[in-house]
């Protein structure tokens, strides 16, 4: 079964396409600047990349152009589109609508649009990929995976924010939670590698990118995550500002005359690492500044790393204990200097890490030391084929 997954942002498309009878990729790539110029990156299992630099005006032509790609004689994988058995969607919002993924019809077209005010930027994308793929590809069947799914099983507790409840009941307002696909597949990868069944199992899943958020799950469901109501709540991030005194808003508001939407845009994209080094939101140009001595480079890690560590902190004595702790995404899989920090705060927990396998990439991996009380491991994330699987369980139903 061959199964295309789409990720439709404003303005970009990521794919892949994957047998599942072999969990093979058979493709990836990317249409980047829809609606601008239009830039699409091809590559072929096992060939070079084909670069394409054609007009896309909107994500219709986007998905013209990667199933081009994909049927293409020199680069294609693929012979006739009906080879495609099913397209699966990254969709960020799925409100309280969705606890799991779903085939794709009307009414979950619907709700996805009722999610639009809790996702303006992310939800008219996916579904505008959503629509070119139904006129594109009449008839094979698509289905939803949410960002938001996993976190549904989390107890009120945990979701809801200390504001009237008339207002969560009004508005909805409250903790969703996101890249839930990531940290359903690395806490079930985590299980496999311990070689347990999910129920016997609480793990920490620390998803670290430009992007970040932290999950306490208990016997494979999710039941706390540090982002919220968006993805701005939580860990300090490349330009995100995390957690921080809600007072602060108006104040900006107030002392440097900013509206709403300045304040969201400072916070959202101005701020985290970024804003507290002035020197870059990519980790790696602040590990080479810290490294270089610049002081303010150097503060800017330590809150992040202070921060990750006070989550999983938290989310111990919530889940009352832990059986492990996972790192993944770009940072999480790559940076031994940002594990290592982080897992220092931890000893206090019996956690202790073994300095020459924190040094391997790449792959998945056990880093603790033989004495710890509590397994750290590193698992490279894989939406793409959570998603793939998601589609292929729905359709073999
Ligand atoms: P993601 O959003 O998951 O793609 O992660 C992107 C972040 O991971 C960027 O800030 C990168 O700087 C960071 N990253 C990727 N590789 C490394 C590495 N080897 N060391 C430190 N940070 C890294």
């Amino acid at each position: 079964m061959k199964i295309l997954v789409l990720n439709c942002g404003s303005s970009s498309l990521k794919y892949q396409l994957i047998d599942m009878d072999n969990q093979d990729v058979m493709a990836v790539g990317l249409c980047e600047r829809i609606g601008i110029d239009g830039r699409l990156k091809h590559t072929p299992k096992g060939k070079d990349s084909f670069v394409s630099e054609d007009a896309m005006k909107d994500h219709t032509d986007a998905v013209q152009m990667v199933i081009n790609a994909l049927l293409d004689k020199e680069h294609g994988v693929i012979s006739d589109v009906s080879e495609i058995n099913a397209v699966g969607h990254r969709v960020v919002h799925g409100g309280e609508y969705f606890s799991k993924s779903v085939v794709i019809n009307d009414e979950v077209i619907k709700a996805i649009e009722a999610c639009i005010d809790l996702a303006p930027l992310h939800n008219p994308a996916n579904l505008i990929g959503i629509r070119a793929c139904e006129k594109l590809m009449p008839g094979i069947p698509q289905v939803a995976v949410f960002d938001t799914a996993f976190h549904q099983t989390m107890p009120e507790k945990a979701y809801l924010y200390a504001i009237p409840y008339e207002l969560y009941e009004k508005h909805k307002i409250r903790k969703y939670g996101f890249h839930g696909t990531s940290h359903k597949y690395v806490s079930q990868r985590a299980v496999k590698m311990l070689g347990k069944d999910a129920s016997e199992l609480k793990v920490i899943t620390c998803h670290l990118g430009n992007g970040g958020s932290i999950c306490a799950v208990d016997g494979g469901k999710s039941v706390d995550t540090s982002m919220g109501f968006t993805p701005l709540e939580g860990l300090v991030m490349g330009t995100r500002c995390g957690d921080m005194d809600p007072a602060v808003v108006s104040f900006l508001m107030e002392k440097e005359n900013m509206t709403n939407k300045d304040v969201d845009n400072l916070m959202n994209k101005k701020s985290g690492v970024l804003g507290l080094s002035g020197v870059s939101s990519d980790f790696r140009d602040l590990e080479s500044a810290a490294n270089d001595g610049n002081k303010r480079a150097k503060i800017a890690l330590d809150s992040f790393h202070y921060r990750v560590a006070k989550y999983i902190g938290e989310y111990y004595a919530a889940l009352g204990g832990a059986d492990a702790i996972v790192f993944t995404a770009g940072l999480g899989e790559n940076s031994k200097t940002s594990r290592k920090a982080v897992c220092d705060y931890l000893k206090c927990f019996g956690i202790e890490i073994d300095d020459d396998k924190n040094s391997i990439r790449g792959k998945e991996i056990d880093i603790a030391s033989e004495s710890s009380k509590v397994r750290v491991l590193v698992i490279p994330t894989n939406e793409e084929l959570m998603i793939a699987r998601d589609t292929k369980e729905l359709l073999d139903k």
